[in-house]
């Protein structure tokens, strides 16, 4: 199903109204169609279909050894105030005989990402989605990310990082895998 941008723009527009704005003047006249645009290209995830994303990214590579791709840029909007949280994710995995092409793993989380998220349930997402794609030994997915509606208001911490983690078959068994993961991406577990 695709956004009625129109409907968009026109609640928009309200909104500045009732914000105390005055939409009609020249800064804003074409806001209500930029934030419909922006809105769209911000919750994409919902429309993008998983099986359709990863199809065809999917190679086999017999290999033991752990695969791990971090520091993924990430921008995401809480579910809570619809302002932004940012930050970087890093993904971890033991191959089962089949590995993910590197780019993917970037579109997956971009996927996941663009909806209204819990970065708890984000990073949950993102873990699963690998385990299951790929039906991996294990999986370790952490996510480090600031969150605007802590930092512009409430208890206004600049600095505080949330970090999240969500640790899958032998990443959850073992506590070896899970310090090579925790060491190969240079994050202490949280
Ligand atoms: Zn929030």
């Amino acid at each position: 199903m695709d956004v009625n941008t129109a409907k968009i723009e026109t609640l928009v527009r309200e909104l500045l109204v009732e914000i105390g704005e005055d939409p009609t003047r020249e800064g804003l006249v074409k806001t209500p169609q930029r934030v419909a645009q922006a809105l769209k290209f911000l919750t994409s995830g919902y429309r993008t279909d998983p099986a359709r994303l990863i199809n065809g990214a999917i190679f086999t590579q017999e290999t033991n050894s752990m695969v791990i791709v971090k520091n993924i840029e990430l921008y995401s909007l809480c579910e809570h105030h619809m302002l932004p949280f940012f930050g970087r994710c890093h993904i971890g995995y033991l191959p089962n005989g089949r590995v993910f092409g590197v780019s993917k793993l970037a579109r997956l989380v971009d996927m996941h990402a663009r909806q209204l998220q819990l970065q708890e349930r984000l990073t949950e997402q993102i873990s699963q989605e690998v385990m299951d794609s790929i039906d991996a030994k294990g999986v370790g997915v952490i996510i480090e990310a600031k969150h605007l509606c802590m930092m512009m208001r409430g208890v206004e911490k600049q600095n505080s990082v949330m970090i999240t983690s969500s640790v899958l078959g032998d990443f959850r068994s073992s506590a070896a895998t899970r310090e090579e993961f925790m060491s190969l991406i240079g994050t202490r577990a949280a």
